[in-house]
């Protein structure tokens, strides 16, 4: 029995009498909304705040207009954190008009103190805040707040444990994140994720599995197995189990037709994993395998423990294996002592790898890690211009790079109706290529044969196959 679960059920019972309350005399049901900010795992955890709101009795609604905001923040760029006291200051007004309405912040810039003093002294009207360890706790934290009047701010600066089976609200009904891990041991020197998300804790193989039957049970097609850095799941589980062998698990559960997932540290990639991509019918064709930056002197300052050489052989020993599949990535530009020589490494790695897509980014001083010490920080214009090289760069060979089934039938998952034209819909590749194509609700969820007419950059204009 896990009694903190059981707890905060109780607790999502007691908070919603008072919801219910609030809501008679309004006469109207609470709503409540929530903003994410940053990666699937935040998209993730999220899906659980929603579980648990509704639960209490919340519904959902399309804007800030709600009884109950929640901001999900992330921290891993200075960028993501204006853009949460921004929206902040917005709410200060809503508020006013709806003294009721409650407004809470969490995920991984409230476990930065000088964030959480900030908001203590600057957004008095925020009500509860909570950081990345005690997700779980939400409806307890909703409860207190409702039942005493006063500000919640409860943040936990380790792990402690990991609750399982507490409700969550997928936003997809044929897909589906699944945590298997929490954390990073990594300290690459740029990056706040190991400090704002904790040492590595891998969740229990069975616990896994048993999350993928109950979502192939309830129709669930793909999953997107999520961590830090997944090559190195189940390492320090007291039965340990390798990330290619849950892989290989989960690939047995039936009803699940599409396994993603995400993120693949270079260091870790396994000769097992390269057989399971090459050898299963449902991991997906792509692979994201971030790269950082092409110098070796560079990586070697972002604590990363591969070098361009390194890099390029992986690549070399994925592309043999398989030699159809998808490779994205993550590159950052203007690291502290980058030269034009170091940043040229990267063009020649992008230029030899042709990745399918790249997410760059301009390197961000995260106060707190050792890079932000470092000497020889790259003035803003420099990193621009390469910035823009480099993009440039990445959108020509992806262009190239994703032409390469034009003409070809190929099954798309479908997953919405087109945004921009409602006569078309919108999937995906198994190699993770949108697709866009004739057709109309009733094929969200289904997987189907697709004709790939033409490709337009990055996605694909199709036909339904005869
Ligand atoms: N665990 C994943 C990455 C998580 S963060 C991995 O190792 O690949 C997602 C991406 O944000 C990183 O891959 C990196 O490219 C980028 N990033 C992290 N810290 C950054 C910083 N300080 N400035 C700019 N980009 C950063
Ligand atoms: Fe950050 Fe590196 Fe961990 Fe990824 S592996 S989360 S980039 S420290």
């Amino acid at each position: 029995m896990n009694s903190e679960k059981e707890k905060q059920f109780d607790y999502m019972k007691k908070a919603g009498e008072i919801v219910k309350e609030r809501a008679s005399k309004k006469g109207r049901a609470l709503t409540y909304f929530i903003q994410t900010f940053g990666c699937q795992m935040n998209a993730k955890d999220s899906e659980k705040f929603a579980g648990i709101l509704e639960e209490i009795g919340y519904v959902a609604t399309d804007g800030e207009d709600a009884d109950f905001v929640l901001y999900n923040t992330c921290t891993v760029r200075e960028n993501a954190n204006l853009k949460v006291y921004g929206r902040l200051g917005v709410l200060k007004t809503k508020k006013k008009k709806n003294p009721e309405m409650l407004i809470a912040v969490c995920g991984c810039m409230m476990q930065e103190e000088e964030v959480r003093e900030k908001i203590r002294q600057s957004y008095p009207y925020v009500d509860i805040v909570f950081g990345t360890h005690n997700i779980y706790k939400l409806a307890e934290l909703v409860y207190d707040r409702l039942s005493s009047q006063k500000r919640v701010i409860d943040v936990y600066d380790e792990a402690t444990m990991i609750v399982e089976d507490l409700p969550q609200h997928r936003k997809y009904s044929f897909k589906a994140g699944v945590n298997i891990m929490f954390g990073c041991n990594n300290f690459c020197s740029y990056c706040k994720v190991p400090y704002v998300r904790g040492r590595e804790r891998s969740r229990k193989a069975e616990d896994i599995l048993n999350e993928i039957k109950d979502l192939a049970a309830d129709g669930v097609k793909e999953i997107m197995l999520l961590g830090q850095n997944v090559n190195s799941y189940g390492k320090t589980l007291e039965e340990p189990i390798s990330f290619a062998a849950l892989l290989k698990e989960a690939e047995k559960i039936e009803g699940i037709e599409r396994i993603r997932f995400m993120t693949s540290h270079p260091k870790d990639l396994s000769d097992e994993l390269i057989e399971v991509l090459k050898n299963s019918k449902k991991v997906c064709n792509h692979l994201h395998l971030p790269l950082q930056s092409g110098s070796s002197k560079i990586l070697k300052d972002m604590n990363r423990h591969y070098t361009k050489e390194d890099y390029l052989a992986l690549v070399e020993k994925i592309k043999t294996a398989n030699p159809d599949i998808a490779l994205t990535t993550d590159i950052i530009v203007g690291f502290p002592g980058e030269t034009e020589e170091d940043f040229e490494e990267t063009i020649d790695v992008v230029r030899k790898v042709k990745f399918d897509s790249a997410f760059t980014f301009i390197y961000s001083k995260r106060t707190g890690t050792p890079a932000a010490k470092m000497e020889n920080q790259i003035p803003e214009d420099v990193v621009k211009s390469r910035f823009d090289r480099l993009l440039s760069e990445v959108q020509n060979i992806s262009s190239e790079v994703v032409k390469r089934y034009e003409g070809k039938t190929l099954p798309v998952l479908i997953e919405q109706v087109n945004e921009q034209d409602s006569s078309l819909v919108s999937g995906r590749l198994s190699n993770n290529t949108v697709v866009h194509f004739e057709g109309d609700k009733s094929l969200i969820g289904q997987i189907i044969d697709v004709k790939l007419n033409e490709c337009k950059g990055f996605y694909y204009l199709g036909s339904v196959a005869e």
